[in-house]
């Protein structure tokens, strides 16, 4: 049957998928964890030059068939996105600025040289799926169903060019809280001996590669005893970008004069949507925020003279994540007292309110499936 479009004069096929029962899927939901379980359904689109867009499908979630010489296994030609339903208190259910993700999907597409998918394609596939898979929002506290549309290059060849064949898929897994410690502080480790981005790279998109390079300094931190690993700028190691998979911001200051620094958006750190939120929210509660340059030397003299008050990390997975400890070769800080700060908490509550449908709309944020 065919209910809707994925975009002009494509049609969404809907297959009649085999689904888990009630009793095992409460199971699953009960601790979801994070990324292990998927739901039922997955959306599925193909592209080809010359014609397009075509064979937009919602069907089961299965293993897909690929030829070995599939373009984007050799060279990476992949972008991927990251956004979350929410259950409403109304039962409805709702995901979080989903225009934003295809905006920024469709950049990447392009830094990718790949065909962007039309941004209503993107929230056609995202809402067909979450409508058919909407059992599987969980209810329970501050657990989301987690959506990743992706598109890869699928031609099969292996000259080093764009591709002429791709896929746009949309799966979905329930998520509980991100960081197992719950909403403890996380120790960060500065990575000095490798760097993400750098100028004129991709460091602003969601492309695969950028998270297989990330992988072996994560791991540095780990085996420093830390949770996530700090990037710093290419050039000249000196100012801070961003965390693992989150933006950050600095609280100077305290109370209702406090302001707020995150880093300016110079092409080499990823536009966060939660970082674009939290800077409106901030503003609204009467704070100052800065785009700018931060260094690591003023992160460090600010933490030790008490101008720096709070660090959080922000990101769809997680929300925010206070900073308690910074970890480097060039010495080690605490955060204020180590614990999560008061702005970083409220800003926290302010944000997973709007989300979870507690307080009204005002932005506009919510989009009902
Ligand atoms: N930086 C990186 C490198 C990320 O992967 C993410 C997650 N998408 C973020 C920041 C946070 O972005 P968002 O708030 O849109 O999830």
């Amino acid at each position: 049957s065919t209910s809707r479009m994925f975009t002009e004069g494509v049609p969404v096929v809907v297959e009649d998928v085999p689904r888990r029962s009630a009793t095992d899927r409460a199971e699953l939901l009960a601790d979801p964890g994070f990324g292990r379980y998927f739901t039922d359904t997955m959306f599925i689109a193909r592209y080809r030059t010359g014609q397009g867009w075509y064979d937009a499908r919602l069907t089961a979630y299965a293993p897909l068939q690929m030829d070995p010489s599939t373009a984007a296994l050799h060279y990476a030609q992949s972008i991927f996105e990251g956004l979350k339903a929410y259950a409403q208190p109304d039962g409805s259910v709702a995901t979080f600025r989903p225009t934003a993700n295809a905006a920024r999907f469709a950049r990447g597409a392009k830094r990718l040289a790949m065909p962007p998918v039309p941004e209503d394609g993107f929230l056609a596939a995202v809402d067909a799926l979450v409508d058919a898979d909407r059992d599987w929002v969980p209810t329970g506290p501050d657990q989301t169903l987690y959506i990743r549309p992706y598109q890869l290059a699928t031609e099969p060849f292996l000259g080093v060019r764009p591709a002429n064949e791709y896929l746009f898929l949309v799966i979905a897994s329930p998520a509980g809280a991100y960081f197992s410690r719950g909403v403890h502080p996380v120790s960060v480790y500065l990575s000095e001996d490798y760097i993400r981005a750098a100028p004129g790279g991709t460091g602003d998109v969601k492309c695969a590669g950028n998270y297989a390079a990330s992988l072996l300094a994560q791991e540095q931190a780990i085996a420093a005893g830390c949770d996530q690993v700090v990037w710093l700028d290419a050039l000249e190691k000196r100012y801070v970008e961003e965390m693992g998979g989150m933006n950050l911001f600095f609280v100077l200051g305290s109370g209702a004069d406090a302001e707020l620094v995150t880093p300016e958006l110079t092409g080499t750190l990823l536009p966060g949507i939660t970082r674009d939120s939290l800077i409106t929210l901030a503003r609204e509660k009467g704070h100052t925020v800065t785009e700018r340059r931060f260094s690591v030397e003023e992160w460090r003299k600010g933490v030790a003279d008490g101008t720096v008050t709070e660090t959080f990390a922000c990101g769809t997975a997680a929300v925010i994540t206070p900073v308690g400890e910074v970890r480097a070769r060039t010495g080690d800080f605490v955060i204020g007292d180590g614990t999560p700060g008061p702005l970083s908490m409220e800003l926290r509550s302010s944000l997973l309110d709007i989300q979870h449908g507690r307080v009204p709309d005002t932005h506009g944020w919510l989009h009902r499936v």
